[in-house]
């Protein structure tokens, strides 16, 4: 037995079967590119689910790991550790927010973002005041709050029953919020482009139009920023996209450059019905991550790269279209900003990832019709091309293959 397939059947053996992982073991990675134990090279356009912004081995980024770490890494949220106080002023000086509360996830930031609203909510109001609204297609988590306000079947079936009251309405359809928000609504939760969902991207009315019934009924608007904030679209939050701000966002994936950090962003009045005590976490605010975290955050935020984010999103776009012209039937839509896109196919996503490991692709998809592309955001225009060619060629050989459309 191979290296490789030993350690498959010990994770078979000894690891909680949550996921069906491809037949390769992942060794290291560099750049944009990641190797197995047998030396192959993929071209990676997942970036670890949206997370490993600058690739792998980023020079400051281990140099930060380094040092901080042998200064100081964990101390629990008890005391002052500077990082972590550096990293809340940055996020606070380039956000709305005033305030920041750190995690170490999405799924427990947005768990963080709803008990801060139940409680402005409680002290405001009353605790009648308690409904959340959430929509089709979302995703914010797997624990039960955020699977509560996550809308797809399969994930909240085998638990029910989760947390309520949580109301759902349609994305992009503002007349179905309004049938559902009302006086008893405690806080909205909404990602402005929907990642796991297809990568749907909210309209400007609709965005706005929540704004303002969320304004109305005195309820919190909360962006999940988890996957498309952090510059991911080529506006380091995706709301800029819309002027519309937020009470408060959540963000996790690329902010500790592959180590696990959420962050909660909030306005002053959210802030002001907390109180010591009220929420807490043994982990987060790690002094490492914190440290790392304000550098990836540096350079996330430089409108340079931004800029980089635009240029490669904007090729990566043309040559997205230059395949669904080709490719007309197996592609039915391309969508996307920056470097967060979906294409939409016509036969099993699963499928199209699997075909692309045999062709050195790592894809990952969203929902049983389309494949997700959120690359790292140093990609450049020949990884590009790369991609493209590599697809393309994939796309032939499902043709060819009489792929059921
Ligand atoms: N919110 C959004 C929009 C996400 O895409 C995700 C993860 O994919 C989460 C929340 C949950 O984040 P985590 O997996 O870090 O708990």
């Amino acid at each position: 037995m191979s290296n490789t397939q030993e350690l498959i059947a010990e994770e078979k053996q000894y690891v909680l079967q949550t996921y069906k992982r491809p037949p390769f073991v992942l060794d290291h990675g560099e750049g944009v590119y990641l190797y197995d134990a047998e030396g192959k090279q993929y071209l990676d356009l997942t970036a670890g689910i949206a997370v490993n912004a600058l690739g792998y081995g980023d020079k400051d980024v281990l140099a930060t790991i380094e040092q901080q770490s042998h200064k100081l890494m964990h101390t629990s949220n008890l005391y002052y550790t500077a990082p972590m106080i550096r990293l809340a002023k940055s996020l606070c000086e380039k956000s709305f927010a005033k305030k920041v509360f750190f995690t170490n996830s999405g799924t427990e930031a947005n768990e963080g973002a709803m008990k801060f609203a139940r409680k402005w909510s409680r002290k405001n109001f009353n605790g009648e005041k308690c409904e959340f609204v959430s929509f089709s297609h979302s995703f914010h988590g797997r624990t039960f709050g955020s699977l509560a306000l996550t809308a797809k079947e399969k994930y909240r079936a085998p638990f029910e029953p989760l947390l309520t009251p949580v109301r759902f309405a349609e994305f992009n359809d503002l007349d179905s919020v309004k049938a559902v928000i009302g006086d008893n609504t405690c806080a909205v939760m909404v990602e402005p482009i929907q990642g796991e969902g297809g990568i749907n991207i909210a309209t400007q009315d609709f965005l706005q139009g929540v704004r303002d019934l969320c304004d109305q009924h005195n309820a919190v608007l909360i962006f999940d920023e988890v996957q498309c904030g952090l510059s991911r679209t080529g506006k380091l939050w995706a709301h800029e996209w819309y002027g519309v701000t937020p009470d408060i966002m959540t963000l996790a994936k690329p902010l500790g450059g592959g180590l696990p950090i959420g962050a909660v962003l909030m306005t002053d009045q959210i802030a002001s019905a907390m109180e010591p005590g009220d929420h807490g976490s043994t982990f987060a605010a790690n002094a490492t991550i914190c440290a790392v975290a304000e550098v990836v955050f540096g350079k996330l935020s430089d409108p340079q790269f931004m800029q980089r984010v635009n240029t490669q999103g904007a090729y990566l776009r043309e040559k997205l279209d230059a395949l669904k012209a080709e490719f007309p039937i197996l592609i039915t839509d391309v969508r996307g900003r920056g470097l967060m896109w979906g294409i939409d196919v016509t036969v099993d996503s699963g499928q199209i990832v699997n075909k692309g490991y045999e062709h050195g692709l790592i894809l990952v998809n969203a929902g049983e019709q389309t494949i997700r592309l959120v690359p790292p955001l140093i990609v450049d225009e020949k990884n590009i091309d790369e991609f493209a060619d590599k697809f393309g060629t994939l796309l032939s050989e499902m043709s060819s293959d009489g792929a059921q459309v």
